[in-house]
């Protein structure tokens, strides 16, 4: 069985994008999600084609994107993450990444890589949080020093999404240590750069497919000409960049949603108990009830927000509270649906585990349900 939402979004969407990513799923993620999180694999290649096909989406055509809009991307990112929670995360990073590279006002180290990142040649990875610095950003230590022709990094890096096969990285770095924000720049440059490393994939439960690494910068030297955006500036392009994103993760948390509903239908229409259907038992349906109206409330949040994104509207703050109450949608609904499958759903076959597991993951990135408070609390302030 499969469950149709009703919510639907508030802005025009491509529909035909949207179709190719529900195909995608089913042909490639559904039959693999669970060998690549067991197996401890990020599916480069298959990541390179996902790339291809949808990382445009949301960029303009003049820059070589499909001219299409946040809510389209959102309801792709929905359509994969039914499948793969964690592969989708990885997509949605490096089309943050690309996303990033084509708002630079830096036209040629745009023009350098704009390129690779949307045919899927380059996958990018985001490298902001450090081992010290996660919720508060600007504390990051990383420096980038001026030396002549070149700037000299030198630091370490955590949670780097894609660290496995990353390219292209986007690095926030320190150019004048001690002044927080003021002198953070984001740099673009090869991740093959002599002086970066990379640790061994981090072992993550359910999201073996982020190809989650650390990594370290010791007296990496790059070009003078990688600066995206100079100090003062980044902060306030990450801020756009992290609304971006938190929609995304929305988006996904929405789609692991369905995908588990879809599961915990299917399986509760087949299974029977006490000479019925289980979902014929009241007691059953209204735990999958309850469910279903999370997801509906949720994916209208997130529509909203995308609504405001797409309209050159300041998302912020409907942002803050979709990715909120997603993630949260998503890990209490995926365990109810668990509940559907009794003792089965706890089996790698079904794919609840992983995605539960993976829900929770996305509690941490792009900010915190707490981060989120901490935006709307001000709201609520002023
Ligand atoms: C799998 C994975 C992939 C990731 N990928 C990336 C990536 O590609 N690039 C990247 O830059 N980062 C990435 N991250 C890092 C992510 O952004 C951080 O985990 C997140 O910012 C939280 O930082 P932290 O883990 O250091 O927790 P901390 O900042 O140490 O926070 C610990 C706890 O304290 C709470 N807390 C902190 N400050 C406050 C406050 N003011 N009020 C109330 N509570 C507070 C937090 O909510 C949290 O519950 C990834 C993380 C994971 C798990």
């Amino acid at each position: 069985m499969t469950y149709h939402p009703q919510a639907v979004p508030l802005s025009p969407v491509d529909e035909r994008l949207i179709a190719e990513a529900a195909r995608f799923g089913e042909a490639v993620l559904r039959p693999n999600g669970e060998r690549w999180d067991r197996d401890r694999i990020q599916p480069a290649a298959e990541l390179r084609d996902a790339i291809a096909r949808f990382t445009p989406t949301a960029i303009p055509e003049e820059r070589g994107g499909a001219g299409a809009n946040a809510s389209t991307m959102a309801r792709i990112y929905e359509e994969l993450s039914r499948h793969d929670l964690g592969f989708t995360c990885a997509l949605a990073v490096h089309s943050n990444v690309t996303v990033a590279v084509s708002l630079t006002p830096n036209a040629p180290l745009r023009d350098r890589f704009l390129p690779g990142l949307l045919s899927g040649k380059a996958i990018g990875a985001f490298l902001l949080t450090e081992p010290e610095a996660g919720s508060d950003a600007t504390a990051i230590r990383s420096t980038a020093l001026r030396a002549g022709d070149e700037w000299v990094l030198d630091g370490a890096k955590a949670w780097v999404t894609n660290g496995a096969n990353a390219d292209v990285l986007a690095v926030f770095a320190q150019t004048e240590p001690g002044s927080g924000a003021k002198g953070i720049a984001g740099f673009l440059f090869d991740a093959r750069t002599p002086g970066v490393s990379f640790s061994p994939m981090l072992d993550l439960i359910g999201s073996h497919a982020m190809g989650t690494t650390d990594a370290a910068f010791a007296g990496a030297k790059i070009p003078g000409d990688s600066v995206g955006f100079a100090p003062g500036e980044a902060f306030k392009a990450g801020m756009y960049a992290i609304n971006v994103a938190r929609i995304g993760v929305a988006a996904m948390c929405n789609g692991a949603l369905r995908g588990a509903l879809d599961t915990a239908t299917a399986y509760a229409a087949a299974r029977t108990s006490f000479g019925k259907p289980i979902i014929a038992h009241q007691g059953l349906q209204w735990i999958l009830a309850e469910a279903a109206t999370a997801l509906e409330a949720s994916r209208a949040l997130t529509f909203q927000a995308a609504r405001l994104l797409d309209a050159g509207e300041d998302p912020t703050l409907l942002a803050a509270h979709a990715k909120k109450f997603a993630t949260k949608t998503a890990f209490d609904g995926i365990s109810e649906c668990m509940r559907a499958l009794g003792g089965n759903g706890l089996k790698r076959e079904y794919g609840l585990a992983r995605q539960l597991a993976a829900a929770r993951v996305t509690e941490c990135m792009d900010g915190t349900g707490e981060i989120q408070n901490v935006v709307i609390g001000r709201a609520l302030q002023a």
